[in-house]
């Protein structure tokens, strides 16, 4: 077996992994990385970004509706391969085959960018599964089952997480979103089980490319622990475009004669009978065959995650883990945040903590949710005393459609201190918006501020200068 010595070795090739390689490489320590799969991780290759090409592709079904009002039309021949569809308005189809070719071959690009970018600043990558045999000692074997035995001052753990499903009857029926991105056709009907990121998103995805859709969710409205008032709005937004099942539970799932898969929810007797069934409950920790009940790694009872203080140490303080793994927040620009953290803390340079109150996400589904910091929910359960301005309404690019996509926001204000707390939106390219919002809010932006800035005429983002009076 070879030995090497690394300053820095990272377990896991995703987002976090990369970044903190990069960085560490970038300033001077000696980096090796470890990945199985494909580099990038969950996020390029199974998450973030195939899942956005396929929101856009979805997306435009709606645009080419909007088009419409704007004097547009198609007609066979005046598009290429344009051919009439009943599934989608306008005479339009989608070929499911061709936006999966394409997203395959850009995502096979950005893996070969990921390699080279570690390349360049002279990181030593291992295409190989990692297991820790030893406080400093990692053991790695590649798909040939070749092993080696590398040793490391500072260990970083971003193994990642995994997609989980519910233990019922039949559950090897039904599909992650793993498995979604292998599609190679488009279902004619799919049941999306779960009102979480991914559920709502999926569904939403299906539902825009013309697939009968039903999203099924156990609770009265979708996306909990985010603002209700999105919330209530998401869930009517989701009615116009797909069939929505609230309050069911997931029974079991059966095959049939037919190839279809019978989805027997709690609220009613009679099966869904769809083609697909995506299990979109949730996502944990990924910490199986990293060995670390072995070298004593706390992990937490409940979910695995593998426990990290403030400076995203484990307990063993040369070992360091970062992303989904530790299950803050399962958010790619937060995992680059906590691993540029570590990175800067071995190095001597300690970045100031990471502000998980103030992290903006959004949500792709039709519209965006764009969100940052308290809910009204939260805010009021911390028991601050707060203020709350809200814009309900139809943005111009919309008018003249015969049922306009509205435009929801609400900002959430410290009564006391007159600082801007949190800012919710729904509508088109929400997160574009919402990124701005958190800037300001990351700086201390109080309603004060807000009112003194000037506005851009006609835009929707203007409404976020120019909510005047608080909701009584
Ligand atoms: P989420 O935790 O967001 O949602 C899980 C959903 O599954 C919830 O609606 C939950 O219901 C439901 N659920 C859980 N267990 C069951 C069960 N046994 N039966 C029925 N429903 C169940 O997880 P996701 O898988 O959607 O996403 C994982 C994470 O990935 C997200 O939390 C997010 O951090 C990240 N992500 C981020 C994206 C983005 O930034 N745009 C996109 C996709 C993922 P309940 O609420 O009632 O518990």
């Amino acid at each position: 077996m070879k030995q090497q010595d690394f300053d820095l070795f990272v377990i896991g090739g995703g987002s976090g992994g990369v970044r903190a390689a990069r960085w560490a490489a970038s300033k001077g320590l000696k980096v090796g990385i470890a990945e199985g799969a494909r580099l990038g991780g969950t996020c390029v290759n199974l998450g973030c970004v195939p899942k956005k090409l396929f929101f856009h592709a979805a997306h435009m079904s709606s645009l080419f509706s909007d088009a419409q009002s704007y004097g547009w039309s198609l007609s066979e021949g005046n598009i290429g391969q344009t051919l009439v569809d009943e599934t989608l308005t306008g005479g339009l189809s989608h070929d499911w085959s061709i936006l999966k070719q394409r997203v395959d071959a850009y995502i096979t690009r950005l893996n070969g960018i990921y390699g080279k970018m570690l390349d360049r600043v002279g990181v030593t990558r291992y295409e190989a599964w990692a297991r820790l045999i030893g406080e400093h000692e990692i053991e790695l074997r590649d798909s040939a089952g070749t092993e080696q035995v590398v040793r490391a001052r500072h260990i970083l753990l971003s193994p990642g997480g995994k997609a989980i499903a519910p233990s019922i009857e039949g559950v090897e029926l039904g599909s992650s979103s793993d498995e979604f991105f292998a599609l190679e056709e488009r279902p004619r009907s799919v049941a999306v089980i779960g009102g979480g990121y991914i559920g709502v998103e999926m569904a939403g995805v299906f539902a825009g490319l013309g697939v009968e859709t039903t999203i099924a969710y156990r609770s009265s409205l979708p996306l909990r622990g985010f603002d209700q008032d999105l919330r209530v709005r998401i869930d009517i937004s989701l009615r116009e475009q797909m069939s929505v099942r609230p309050e069911a539970r997931l029974v079991k799932i059966e095959g049939s004669k037919n190839g279809l898969k019978r989805v027997f929810l709690s609220d009613s007797d009679t099966p869904l009978e769809v083609e697909f069934v995506l299990l979109a409950t949730g996502r944990a920790p990924r910490t199986e065959g990293l060995n670390l009940d072995l070298i004593g790694v706390e992990c937490s009872p409940d979910r695995g995650a593998i426990v990290v203080n403030e400076r995203y140490q484990t307990n063993l303080p040369h070992i360091y883990a970062v992303g989904d793994v530790i299950d803050r927040m399962q958010l790619t620009p937060v995992a680059l945040a906590e691993a540029m953290r570590v990175v800067e803390y071995i190095v001597g340079e300690p970045l100031p903590p990471l502000e998980y109150d103030l992290v903006p996400t959004t949500v792709f589904c039709h519209p965006n949710i764009g969100t940052v910091g308290l809910s009204e929910e939260e805010a009021l359960k911390r028991g601050q005393p707060i203020k709350v301005y809200e814009a309900d309404f139809k943005p111009l690019h919309q008018a003249l459609q015969p049922t306009p996509r509205r435009v929801y926001m609400k900002m959430i204000v410290h009564q006391e201190t007159d600082r801007v707390i949190g800012c919710h939106m729904i509508g088109d390219e929400a997160g574009e918006q919402i990124q701005g919002l958190a800037v300001a809010m990351q700086a201390g932006v109080t309603k004060a501020q807000l009112d003194q800035t000037v506005g851009i005429h006609p835009t929707m983002a203007e409404e976020w200068v120019t909510m005047r009076t608080p909701r009584s």
